[in-house]
């Protein structure tokens, strides 16, 4: 990560900014905790807590965002559906990393573009669900709302909603991203080393198809060592921290002062979107998101008006300010030809300049026949394809690649060149939440993409 800059210690005084409005206004998808003086001290820990990141870094991602919403940067945003605090190992954490990394490596040769790049890490603890409650064999318990909520264990105890789990999260955030920012700035990144890993993908015989591109990338590297490129100052990334806003509690008890500029951050994270199911443009969430700084993503499914997108831009980027806001569209592959060109023209006739990124897990759900949530990585990879048939048709810029990925070789989504297929999910089907690529399939997404920029 970049350069810091001092934050002033936690605000605590009255209400400053607006930063409590959303109090008074709807908010969908909260917990019930179970202990109201739990509830209390563990906000009133995190408000004394030191901030996760720093204002500074967030400044640096809103320029580098600002860049990527005039065509001049791609952004890959990756990770889980929902981390968890048992998944915040070393091991996990190094391969999805390293599985970020190389896909950024294939991604920056293809679109001839820096490759801005953010994990759905350290902080995704929190998830909304379409169902308050889970039934299995009979017996109904509130549904997992992610671990800083309550537990995945089938059990009363387990999913009971228990405040104490906020501070847990924060204290995994902070163990997660001191890692990624130990790999990222300690030698981790090398380009040489990251290129090497990507050999590996490419000597399957199953990803055949991706050799001559990697062996383009290989001639580029060695093209650079032979002219003396500094390898050194590639062996730090640039790695960026980003969650869904859920739990705004949690999200103003990290929102703190900068000292510099006298104005709000939400220090949880650098970049924090809002789900396509709490975006209303009146509630709680689109309120408390708009009175911080730091760049802002919102979800857009095959539902949005251009009307919505138009409400939601004036709302959270009245300035108009390049990097402020992206949207992350989950249209599904079957609507996105059909419903992104109108929205699309739209928002660019206004004069908004938002960032414009796919995000082509969400709106491909579906089970398979032995009752897995899953996705097709056919159908993930066709809304991709329909997500740059549409920006290039109107010359917009298709900005990035927003995936729930995994550096682990898991079977949770079905196809890829070296195909997983339902029968694998009864042993390596591991998210408790939605289905991820592997670190395979991750990498395929990578080539292929790479392949549709640079033509
Ligand atoms: C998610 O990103 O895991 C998610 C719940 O997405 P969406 O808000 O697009 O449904
Ligand atoms: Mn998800």
């Amino acid at each position: 990560m970049t350069e810091s800059t001092v934050t002033s210690a936690p605000s605590t005084a009255a209400p400053n900014h607006g930063l409590d409005n959303w109090r008074e206004l709807a908010i969908s998808q909260q917990p019930s905790w179970q202990d109201a003086a739990v509830h209390r001290s563990s906000l009133q820990e995190l408000s004394t807590l030191p901030p996760l990141v720093f204002a500074g870094e967030v400044d640096v991602l809103r320029e580098r965002l600002a860049s990527a919403a005039q065509g001049k940067a791609f952004l890959l945003q990756g990770g889980d559906c929902a981390e968890t605090f048992d998944g915040a190992t070393a091991d996990k954490i190094s391969a999805r990393v390293k599985t970020i990394l190389q896909m950024a490596v294939v991604l920056t040769y293809g679109a001839s573009l820096p490759v801005i790049k953010m994990g759905r890490m350290a902080g995704q603890f929190a998830k909304p669900r379409s169902s308050n409650d889970e039934t299995r064999e009979g017996v109904t318990l509130p549904a997992y709302r992610g671990d800083m909520v309550n537990g995945y264990e089938f059990t009363p105890e387990s999913r009971g909603h228990d405040a104490s789990r906020m501070v847990w999260a924060y204290h995994t955030s902070a163990s997660t991203l001191n890692l990624i920012r130990a790999f990222t700035q300690g030698g981790f990144a090398d380009l040489r080393l990251v290129h090497h890993w990507n050999k590996g993908f490419t000597a399957n015989p199953a990803h055949s198809r991706y050799e001559s591109l990697a062996r383009e990338i290989d001639r580029a590297v060695r093209f650079m060592e032979a002219c003396g490129a500094d390898f050194d100052a590639l062996t730090r990334v640039e790695f960026f921290a980003s969650h869904e806003a859920l739990l705004l509690e949690y999200e103003r008890a990290l929102t703190r002062t900068d000292s510099r500029t006298g104005l709000p951050y939400d220090t949880s994270a650098h970049f924090l979107w809002i789900g396509e199911r709490t975006r209303d443009i009146d509630g709680a969430h689109i309120d408390f998101l708009s009175r911080v700084r730091n760049p802002i993503g919102v979800k857009l499914g095959p539902g949005t008006s251009p009307d919505d997108a138009l409400a939601l831009i004036d709302k959270l980027d009245p300035n108009r300010e390049p990097g402020r806001l992206t949207f992350i569209t989950r249209m599904g592959a079957k609507n996105i030809r059909e419903k992104l060109p109108n929205l699309v023209s739209r928002v660019t006739d206004s004069g908004a300049q938002v960032l414009w990124v796919t995000d082509p897990m969400h709106g491909n759900t579906v089970t398979s026949p032995n009752g897995y949530k899953t996705r097709n990585f056919d159908d993930v990879m066709d809304e991709v394809r329909g997500f740059f048939e549409v920006h290039n048709e109107l010359g917009t810029f298709p900005g990035g690649l927003h995936v729930e990925m995994t550096g682990d070789d898991v079977a949770e989504c079905l196809g890829g060149a070296d195909p997983i297929d339902q029968e694998a999910f009864l042993d390596r089907y591991e998210s408790v939440c939605d289905p991820r690529l592997n670190h395979m399939q991750s990498l395929e997404m990578a080539f292929l993409v790479a392949g549709a920029l640079s033509r």
